[in-house]
């Protein structure tokens, strides 16, 4: 008997991919457009790619391309493969992915957990390097027996997932009434699929590109040209070739979207309308309203929260990794400031206090990924604990080592604390570095924040 107020229970979440709800964007600004998002982030593995992973492996079962017990390769920037674990380790297969490594770390770890084989590779060479992530998976596939290499790129299954399954669900749920669709492009399965359903359907429906700059496809299909391919920090879209499964031509309009405004973006999609969507999610939306912006004419928009926004927490919702990136809009001062971000008073600065525990202090280090902590008491610097702090005071004190621990910060700290000023250029940090210390910054007699190494080269990354 079907429940009036909940779905049935399901038998596998392999049931659960697919018939993702559609929202409408009620609180941002769509100018005479009605914008609504079909939101592939519920799918179980978290993103549009599971629908693709359960088509191409049940077309290779079905064609005796896969056989019991073998093994599945994928070239993969995190989500397809997600899926293809989703979907492949159930049924008994194993699966080898080859992931660049400027993917976020959350994805890695989600396939970590899940027992899959994750091999990184270089994310700044392009295809026919032997270190490419597409050709180091198709490589390895051909030296491996009874393995299919999925290769969402050219996959026939890829595309087809989207016209069967995603294009019907939004025909359906928008009423038959659609003039456009905002996509992004990373294997084209959604550009290509989605395309040729409404080409048969609903020859009014546009197809939109939403494009990270730096990607080649904008100026592709704008003006025709090749040229080479930048970096940008969006995931699973953008390109530096056309794959085979990205029908270019089912394109009518296409937007070049900044890294900033895809993390502005979807930072604003979750304050004003509560959905925590990913970093392409960022793009397709700004591209999305963008489009809606520029009609005259009252249109039905459909775009796509391509997965979820809780796979990019250290990144693009950190606000530490967007001041680092250069996103956070502070003007430049050319010295010391320009690497600190938010200071110790603004609330930007992990500390520790004299009394608290080495304990307390281990924690604060681990949850916020750092080395040491400045020891501040009523507002003043009085010290600096760091890891080798910590490993003298547990490792060698009288009880037990987990007693040790009960130690008080004050007993572990270093007083003898070298200073810069803030506006000291950046020239200062080199002796500090040198000795292997971490620089202490104040104003006058104020404690502003700490400058690690890799803060350093962060910044000569951003401004070089
Ligand atoms: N967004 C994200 C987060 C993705 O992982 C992908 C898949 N690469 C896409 C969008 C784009 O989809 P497609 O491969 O169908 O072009």
């Amino acid at each position: 008997m079907s429940s009036p107020i909940a779905p049935e229970p399901m038998s596998s979440a392999l049931e659960m991919i697919g018939h993702t709800p559609m929202l409408e964007v009620k609180h941002i600004d769509t100018g005479v457009c009605r914008l609504f998002l079909k939101l592939e982030n519920q799918n179980p593995g978290g993103s549009i790619k599971d629908r693709v992973a359960r088509s191409m492996i049940e077309a290779a079962e079905r064609d005796g391309r896969l056989q019991p017990g073998g093994t599945i390769i994928e070239a993969t920037a995190g989500n397809t493969g997600l899926g293809l674990a989703q979907v492949a380790l159930p049924k008994g297969y194993k699966l080898i992915l080859i992931v660049p490594d400027k993917m976020a770390r959350e994805k890695v770890l989600h396939l970590r957990a899940m027992g899959v084989d994750v091999r990184m590779t270089r994310s700044d060479v392009g295809k026919g390097h032997p270190e490419y992530y597409q050709d180091m998976a198709q490589t390895l596939a051909q030296s491996m027996p009874n393995c299919l290499y999925a290769n969402q790129f050219e996959n026939p299954a890829n595309p087809e997932a989207h016209e069967k399954t995603t294009a019907p669900e939004i025909w359906e749920q928008m009423g038959h009434d659609i003039d456009a669709v905002v996509v992004g492009v990373g294997s084209g399965g959604t550009l290509t699929g989605l395309g040729r359903f409404f080409q048969k359907h609903s020859p009014k429906t546009e197809m939109v590109l939403a494009d990270p700059k730096g990607s080649i496809l904008y100026e592709y299909v704008t003006t025709g040209k090749m040229v080479e391919a930048g970096s940008w920090i969006v995931e699973g879209i953008g390109e530096d070739f056309i794959p085979d499964n990205a029908d270019m031509s089912l394109v009518k309009k296409a937007y070049e979207i900044s890294d900033s405004e895809t993390v502005e973006t979807a930072r604003l999609l979750l304050q004003k309308e509560g959905i925590l969507g990913g970093s392409s999610t960022g793009t397709l939306l700004a591209a999305a309203l963008r489009y809606c912006r520029e009609q005259t004419q009252p249109k039905r928009v459909v775009t796509l929260v391509c997965d979820t926004g809780a796979k990019y927490l250290t990144k693009m919702f950190n606000d530490l990794w967007r001041a680092a990136q250069g996103f956070d809009d502070q003007p430049k001062t050319g010295d010391l400031r320009d690497l600190i971000g938010k200071g110790y008073k603004e609330g930007g600065i992990t500390a520790i206090g004299p009394d608290d525990t080495l304990l307390t202090a281990y924690n604060r280090m681990r949850s916020g990924d750092i080395s040491q902590l400045p020891v501040v008491d009523h507002g003043k610097l009085i010290g600096i604990l760091d890891e080798s702090d910590i490993l003298s005071a547990v490792e060698h004190g009288s009880g037990q080592a987990t007693s040790r621990f009960a130690i008080p910060v004050s007993k572990a700290m270093t007083r003898d604390v070298r200073t810069l000023q803030s506006h000291e250029p950046l020239e200062a940090l080199a002796p500090i570095f040198d000795k292997g210390e971490v620089a202490v910054v104040m104003e006058g007699e104020e404690f502003v924040g700490l400058i690690t190494r890799v803060d350093l080269i962060n910044h000569l990354r951003l401004t070089a």
